[in-house]
């Protein structure tokens, strides 16, 4: 085959490999965030990767990451499909779809694409890690979800961690504001180009959360939200707030903070985390959309949920913990085999060491014994096992700590155990 396009052989344009090492430490986050759902009381939930246009169309016309970013296509059967860009809308069309009985509290890690400009920070596939909870009303659910999320990142050793807090209020509250808010950029929009005209007329909600420089001194100004609560709405929000301070997790009001999708209702929240750019700092963030279910067909069901972003969250944890000589996690496996017979013994004691639960790996292809030791002790193993024909004839095999160097004779079919009582007993520093 010719490369006469040598791009076709690369990751698409924002798109990454995670390659080990690397990857050991999303092995890890993912595993962390599992354990945590669990703990919390949330079950996986695994959703397609593609869905049909609408299920994005109808949570989020008037964004850039449906009007503009979305990867979408027309399958063979000419079904108008796109890979997803948020994880909400799957999870709630499947809660429709599904019926579940409620509280329904699902956690998921999956990729999302969005054609965005690649930068740090900002990819075309990016990963995230989140949970979603429907049924409840009640702000205590509110308060679950801000403190899973934080208490995760802070997990992961991220202590940079801000969580930002706004209420977006109901339909009945959200209309007269979005009316008022549309009045004020009309009459202020003199200078200030043809796309705030465009995002104020399609949703000036939008217009708030624009990073662009020259429109922050209108949008400073502009009313706000948490002003137009329904006494309903201003009794939640106090309530999630004193949820909050109960167990001690500190929060700022943030009345711009409107999140990048439309469905969102009632609480939104975001962790910014302050080790990264600014212009990338939000590790995650979530809110309600008490109005989701419904509008996908479902019964009127409220829901709450949040995501992290992975890459951002190690990319934070990293920022946060350089220079510091931090004890990365390595991989590896705990015993490694050097065979100096050559035929299938080295085969089965494999086989059997793994079988009996130790993480265990060899060289292959007859290489020297020199070659195979230095494997081993690449390997990150803390015993290498020898095979040789002096111990063979007696029915044993070598077991040297690579750590300390002594090398002892182990008979043959006592080293599972011996190696196991070692390693437990060690507790082998990875
Ligand atoms: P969102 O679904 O937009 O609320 O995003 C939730 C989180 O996912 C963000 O806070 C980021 O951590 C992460 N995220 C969103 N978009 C991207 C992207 N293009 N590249 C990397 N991470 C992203």
């Amino acid at each position: 085959m010719s490369a006469e396009r040598p791009e076709a052989f690369r990751a698409p344009v924002g798109m990454h490999d995670v390659l080990p090492p690397d990857s050991r430490a999303w092995r890890d986050l993912v595993a962390a965030f599992a354990d945590r759902a669990e703990r919390f009381g949330y079950e996986l939930v695994i959703t397609p990767i593609v869905e049909h246009r609408e299920v994005f169309e109808r949570v989020g016309e008037a964004t850039d990451v449906v009007r503009k970013e979305m990867y979408d296509f027309d399958d063979k059967g000419g079904r108008a499909l796109a890979l997803r860009p948020e994880g909400t809308a799957p999870v709630v069309r499947a809660f429709v779809q599904h019926r579940p009985t409620v509280p329904w509290k699902v956690w998921y890690v999956a990729p999302n694409f969005r054609y965005e400009r690649p930068q740090k920070g900002r990819y075309r596939q990016h990963w995230q890690v989140g949970a979603e909870a429907l049924g409840p009303a009640d702000p205590a659910l509110d308060v679950e979800m801000i403190s899973f999320a934080h208490g995760f990142v802070r997990d992961l050793g991220i202590t940079q961690v801000r969580v930002l807090l706004n209420s977006m209020g109901d339909g009945s509250t959200r209309v007269p504001y979005v009316e008022a808010l549309r009045d004020y950029f009309r009459a202020h929009a003199t200078g200030m180009g043809d796309e705030f005209l465009e995002r104020v007329e399609a949703n000036p909600i939008r217009v708030l959360d624009a990073k662009r420089e020259d429109w922050q001194d209108v949008i400073e100004r502009a009313p706000q939200l948490t002003e137009h609560l329904s006494p309903e709405e201003q009794q939640h929000f106090e309530t999630v707030q004193r949820g909050l301070d109960a167990i001690g997790i500190e929060h700022e009001l943030a009345p711009r903070l409107v999140r990048g999708l439309d469905y969102y209702t009632s609480t939104t929240f975001e962790l910014a985390g302050d080790a990264l750019d600014a212009a990338q700092n939000a590790l995650g963030g979530g809110g309600r959309y008490d109005g989701l279910a419904e509008e996908m067909g479902g019964p009127p069901t409220p829901g709450i949920g949040f995501a992290l972003g992975i890459e951002r969250l190690l990319i934070a944890a990293g920022a946060e913990h350089a220079g510091r000589g931090t004890a990365t996690t390595v991989s590896g496996v705990d015993v490694f085999i050097v065979d100096h017979l050559g035929g299938l013994e080295a085969t089965v004691l494999l086989h059997e060491l793994r079988e009996s639960g130790l993480r265990a790996d060899r060289a292959y292809g007859g290489r020297s014994v020199k070659a195979q030791m230095t494997a081993a002790n690449r390997s990150g193993a803390a015993f290498a096992v020898i095979l040789a024909p002096d111990e063979a004839e007696r029915a044993a095999v070598g077991a040297k700590n690579l750590v300390s160097g002594d090398q002892l004779e182990v008979p043959r079919e006592q080293i599972a155990g011996w190696l196991k009582l070692r390693l437990e007993g060690s507790a082998v520093e990875r």
